[in-house]
């Protein structure tokens, strides 16, 4: 610190001196000042959902060899699906255009019931590795619809979680996103209605429309236990003490990945300057030169490799230190293998799971 210190009070005594010539070592000088530093917070990154949802991809692919198909994204992220993609994994919008038969994943987001009942009319040997948390969102909504109620689903429409949510009981799970929709929803019976919630939301923002239609309806039944998992709240948890200390927050993630995007607003939330980045462009872009102090979070869906390549650009751009923030003790999960299911004779192989 002192040594680097030293080096930028030369720095700036010879910037002051206009005469002489431009000198090659103080313009490497010009890249290192004093306290350029990345703070990296934990936790970051994969979540044991996705962790799962990518080692069942990995294990089908080394099993049976390419193709094998996936149904939407396993995961949110473009690193993970393009690399997944050169070995083979090929993901479609549809199952109609899988070949009867084939092996199919679905991911960690969770598919309607319909989706299972189309796989087993076209015999598909499902790797089935939807999270344990979205499966529980699943039940509570139906048990709700078995009760009588019309169930309000906090949640962007278009998201697969979402949509495979709703696809349990068709007209009887209504998808609100805002505040504002809270106000206008109108359910069959106000008397009988429940509310669920998607795993990735921002718990703030969820409570917010859950506490709307609790005016609107005061019998609102709600699960015991909360929807938004715990990797989406440790995660926002560790992004908001990190907001505290650094300048600007780079949030490691793709556009599509909810959890990601909700990292960038409970980083501008929290008072930091935030932004999503995607790719290493991205990143080029990104405005970082007159940053002192960086932070970096992942959402659930980033791999760790993706990190390290950010890094390292950015140990080029003068930040060559590296600190951690650690505020959250997240124990490692792991949840039960996925074996293939929809076709007999295959039952029980490729199992994979997150350890
Ligand atoms: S973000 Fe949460 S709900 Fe989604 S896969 Fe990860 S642990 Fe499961």
């Amino acid at each position: 610190m002192l040594n680097s210190l030293i080096r930028w009070h030369k720095q700036l005594l010879s910037d002051t001196d206009t005469d002489s010539d431009p000198d090659p070592e103080d313009e490497q000088r010009e890249r290192i000042m004093p306290d350029k530093r990345i703070i990296v917070t934990h936790p970051h990154g994969f979540c044991a959902g996705v962790a799962r949802a990518v080692a069942v991809a990995e294990v089908a692919l080394a099993q049976h060899g390419a193709p094998v198909y996936a149904l939407h994204e396993i995961v949110h992220n473009r690193q993970v699906t393009e690399r997944l993609a050169t070995r083979g994994l090929r993901v479609v919008e549809q199952l109609a255009d899988v070949p009867e038969g084939a092996v199919t994943l679905f991911s960690a987001h969770g598919v309607a019931p319909a989706v299972r009942a189309e796989a087993r009319a076209r015999k598909l040997r499902v790797l089935d590795a939807t999270c344990p948390f979205v499966e529980r969102v699943h039940r509570e909504a139906l048990r709700f619809v078995a009760e009588g109620c019309t169930v309000f689903c906090i949640g962007h429409p278009a998201h697969a979680e979402v949509v495979g949510i709703a696809g349990e009981a068709p007209g009887r799970v209504l998808v609100v996103e805002t505040e504002e929709e809270a106000q206008r929803v109108q359910p069959p019976d106000p008397e009988r209605v429940a509310v669920v919630s998607q795993t990735t939301l921002n718990p703030e923002t969820a409570d917010r429309i859950r506490e709307a239609l609790r005016r609107r309806f005061p019998k609102l039944r709600q699960p015991d236990s909360e929807d938004i998992c715990y990797a989406t709240r440790n995660r926002q948890q560790a992004v908001r003490a990190l907001a505290a200390q650094a300048e600007l927050v780079l949030v490691l993630g793709s556009a599509n990945s909810s959890n990601s995007r909700r990292l960038v607003e409970t980083a501008s939330g929290a008072g930091a300057r935030a932004c999503l980045v995607s790719t290493l462009e991205d990143l080029a872009a990104a405005p970082v030169e007159a940053v002192c102090v960086l932070g970096i979070t992942s959402g659930a869906s980033t791999p760790e490799s993706f990190l390290e390549e950010v890094l390292s650009a950015l140990r080029a751009r003068g930040f060559a230190t590296v600190e951690h923030l650690r505020t959250v003790d997240e124990p490692l999960r792991t949840f039960r293998p996925v074996v293939y299911s929809g076709h007999e004779e295959s039952e029980g192989r490729g199992e994979a799971h997150e350890g």
